[in-house]
């Protein structure tokens, strides 16, 4: 059976203006990006903020068209013209709830809103629809007269789970949904996911800078940099055996005591480089550690493992010499 969702050397080009008098420049938000997410499985795409991590989320959201390059659905590719086919099938669960709910609306309709959206139902079974769902994501029936700042950070994005879940959708596209919250609610709310999904036999894609917070619940990881996935693996073989530089760089940074700080800078030695002028060779070769000679010009090559790549000069020679 081919993957329920598929990228195919899916490319994302914005043209930037830096300063007022600057002749726009193309900024590639993702280059060259393939990825399969099979039925059931949880993908966690990995990251540092301006990695292309959300670009990707709003594609496959039908938010935004790639520039170059497929979206597949059950192997058949998406065009503009269906985008309202991956709304309904997928739904997004966001990184803050105090500013992805509408302050001014009642827990009830905030709830209840995809299916206005699309029309599904009647207001009667709008309103059970939205008691299963409360049910189904731990808040008490009496929150749905209530507004969102009568109710706690975890309890906000439970809301905002129970919002996503109420289409019936294969795949919830999660983008950094814990990272607004406490440590200890941040793994009542991971846990829920993870019930969630085998309740429901849910398809993932869950978006965190944080490798941490993805080792819980994901069956695979992918890990970009600079709008590319430098690495992918199952979630055991990448954990127990990181084969990218940068990987390795971001789980030894798993061990910081502040898990909402990003990679530190002092480690990778360099600042996260500016997107419309990617580095040369490898892109990630200024922070890189192992780096050698031929880094610094050529791009890495596709290595390709059973299950599988990472796209890095270390791994060539066995195939190239
Ligand atoms: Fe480091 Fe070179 Fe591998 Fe890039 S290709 S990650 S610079 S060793
Ligand atoms: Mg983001």
């Amino acid at each position: 059976t081919p993957p329920v969702l598929e990228l195919v050397s899916v490319t994302k080009t914005y043209q930037v203006k830096q300063g007022m008098f600057a002749k726009p420049k193309p900024l590639h938000a993702l280059n060259g990006v393939s990825l399969k997410l099979n039925r059931k499985d949880v993908l966690g795409l990995v990251g540092e903020s301006g990695c292309g991590k959300s670009t990707l989320a709003k594609i496959l959201l039908g938010l935004e068209m790639p520039s170059e390059g497929q979206v597949l659905v059950d192997g058949k590719e998406i065009t503009a013209g269906e985008r309202r086919v991956l709304a309904r099938r997928i739904q997004p669960v966001f990184q803050d709830p105090y500013s992805s709910l509408n302050p001014r609306k009642s827990i009830e309709d905030i709830i209840a809103l995809p299916l206005v959206v699309h029309g599904v139902g009647d207001s009667a079974s709008r309103a059970q629809s939205v008691t299963k769902m409360l049910d189904l994501v731990g808040l008490p029936a009496r929150v749905r007269r209530g507004y969102p700042n009568q109710l706690s950070g975890g309890q906000r994005q439970r809301v905002a789970i129970a919002r996503a879940l109420i289409m019936n959708p294969e795949i919830v596209i999660c983008d950094e949904p814990t990272s607004a919250l406490d440590v200890s609610v941040q793994s009542q709310i991971l846990n829920l996911l993870g019930d969630l999904r085998d309740e429901l036999g849910l398809t993932y894609l869950f978006i965190s800078h944080n490798l941490a917070v993805v080792e819980h619940l994901a069956t695979r990881v992918a890990v970009m940099y600079l709008g590319q996935v430098v690495e992918e693996a199952p979630s055991q073989a990448l954990f127990a055996n990181p084969r990218h530089p940068y990987t390795q760089a971001l789980l030894d940074s798993v061990l910081t005591p502040d898990p909402s700080l990003s990679v530190p800078e002092t480690y990778l030695g360099a600042a996260y480089p500016n997107p419309i002028s990617p580095p040369s060779g490898c892109r990630f070769h200024p922070r890189c550690a192992q780096l050698k000679d031929i880094c610094r010009s050529m791009p890495p090559p596709h290595i390709l493992g059973p299950d599988g790549h990472v796209d890095c000069h270390l791994y060539a020679a066995a195939t190239t010499q």
